[in-house]
């Protein structure tokens, strides 16, 4: 583990600057225009422990991108480690196609042991190629073969992945055979209300789709979300609210698919995310941290679905070795340790700190999160206040205020009500009933994202030697993913970074 206070981001001399200059170089000129996160993090990794990554400037960073939420116990943690080199001393192949061995015999039996008993009871697993991205696919092939229906239920804002089924159920796609419903979210609620009556709203316009005869969505083969919405910006949806998709989807025979991809593995401060709720899906589709920081997915499901053919999900790298060992020595680390309430003690710790932040700095709209799964969004408050992230001309009234609400999900926003309908800055009046004494409340208007603010608050905090990445419709939140595994002196220190660096930004921007 390293020390508190180290990953300060300072270089060390002894370091040769025009290596890494030349690997950064090269790979620029020779990787493709759609790489990623290696456009924002000019960083060469090359050692790495727990919380910190090691550059090979020399520099130390405290990573709370974690391999997009991977590492649940961090980088290089010695029982993965030991697993590994276990596996690899034993002789054992490494490439087996999806035969049975040992490694993942022990895997299925750990995994099993984590799920919700009620699914457990019944599951089979299947064995993906080693992408979350796969493992939708699988999800959605298995649902359409059992019901014999195309069509998919899925959310707004949602992320699945990146190949074409995926793709289809995310947020930014257009395809006819999914048809998008509301995910509820506080601060920018599409209802203006935010809380269990936005949430219900939603639930009750999920409910209409599916019943109105003439609503032109055609009967479902599943729904499949996200009970936190990582990419889509850290909305944790209340658990009232996924025990009414549980209950509207088994009322009508759609099998329910939970992604948990992202949430898996004690990050959201219960083992499984639907764990909170107690929701039992009928498909649970995992990744990230159950290969132990290995590539690995896979899907779970009952039993009286499996009835596809064989080969129906094939793919050659299905029997990983190296990450079923991982990722059994990390589930078990995970559970024998305690490390999902351990989560939900920091993230609810790491919260409250930054909804106090919030109260100092305007530029803050929301925060939010469940576990250690973080995100704070950042907005203009110089800006026109709108519901859905761009603006909209309204004159603002009101003040910001935290909460919790009754899932224990965290927020703080800065969202105002509008006062009255108001002639903007181009001077056009757009009509807007948001403060109608006859809707009783007025509707909340969220003040618009700032996703340049949010590069430079990410940028900031590099500089600060803390590796963050930016989510969220407008890539306006800055998400933080740390390992369940980080002292208190070092969420202190992620806390600390991240607040100098968004007072730097707003400092430089009167
Ligand atoms: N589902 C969710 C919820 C995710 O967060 C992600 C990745 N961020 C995926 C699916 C896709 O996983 P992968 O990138 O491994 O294909």
């Amino acid at each position: 583990m390293p020390a508190p206070g180290e990953g300060k981001g300072h270089a060390a001399p002894a370091h040769d600057s025009t290596a890494y200059e030349g690997i950064l170089r090269r790979q620029s000129a020779r990787e493709s225009a759609a790489r990623t996160y290696a456009r924002a993090l000019p960083i060469v990794p090359v050692r790495a422990r727990g919380l910190t990554i090691e550059g090979a400037d020399g520099r130390r960073y405290l990573d709370c991108l974690s391999g997009a939420g991977t590492l649940a116990l961090g980088h290089n943690h010695p029982v993965v480690l030991e697993a590994i080199r276990k596996v690899l001393d034993s002789g054992a192949p490494l490439h087996v196609l999806d035969l049975a061995t040992p490694v993942k015999d022990a895997f299925t039996t750990e995994l099993f042991r984590t799920l919700p008993p009620a699914l457990a009871d019944r599951a089979r697993i299947q064995f993906c190629g080693p992408a979350g991205t796969d493992a939708v696919e699988a999800a959605l092939k298995l649902v359409r073969t059992a019901t014999g229906r195309p069509g998919v239920l899925a959310f707004t804002g949602a992320y699945h992945g990146m190949t074409a089924g995926a793709l289809e159920a995310s947020g930014g796609a257009q395809d006819v055979r999914v048809a998008r419903l509301p995910y509820p979210q506080d601060y920018r609620c599409p209802f203006g209300i935010g809380g269990p009556r936005g949430a219900e709203l939603g639930a009750r316009w999920t409910e209409t789709l599916l019943d109105d005869t003439k609503s032109g969505v055609p009967s479902p083969a599943g729904m499949i979300l996200e009970p936190v919405q990582g990419e889509g910006g850290v909305h944790p949806a209340p658990d009232g609210w996924l025990r009414r998709m549980r209950a509207i989807t088994a009322a009508r025979s759609i099998p329910l698919i939970a992604d948990e991809v992202q949430t898996g593995v004690g990050r959201t401060g219960a083992f499984w995310a639907v764990d909170h709720s107690g929701v039992v899906p009928d498909v649970m589709v995992l990744s990230k941290a159950i290969g132990g920081s290995l590539p690995l997915a896979v899907i779970v499901y009952r039993d009286d679905l499996d009835v596809w053919g064989p080969g129906a999900h094939a793919g050659t790298f299905r029997g990983n070795q190296l990450a079923m060992a991982a990722g059994t020595a990390t589930l078990a680390y995970v559970r024998e340790n305690g490390l999902a309430q351990r989560a939900a003690d920091l993230g609810a710790r790491m919260i409250g700190q930054l909804q106090s932040l919030a109260k100092e700095f305007p530029c803050i709209g929301d925060v939010r999160g469940r576990g250690l799964i973080i995100g704070v969004e950042l907005v203009d408050p110089e800006g026109a206040h709108g519901t859905n992230g761009l603006g909209v001309h309204h004159e603002v009234s009101g003040g910001g205020a935290g909460r919790v609400d009754a899932a224990g999900s965290m927020h703080t926003d800065h969202s105002r009500s509008a006062a009255h309908t108001a002639d903007g800055a181009g001077g056009t009046a757009v009509p807007d009933f948001s403060s109608d004494p006859l809707l009783g409340e007025p509707l909340s208007t969220p003040l618009p994202a700032a996703p340049d603010l949010a590069v430079a608050v990410r940028d900031a905090c590099l500089d600060r030697g803390l590796i963050v990445e930016l989510g969220g419709r407008h890539s306006s939140v800055v998400r933080l993913l740390p390992p369940l595994t980080i002292t208190d002196e070092q969420a202190a220190a992620i806390v600390d970074r991240l607040a100098d660096a968004i007072a730097a930004v707003a400092r430089s921007r009167p």
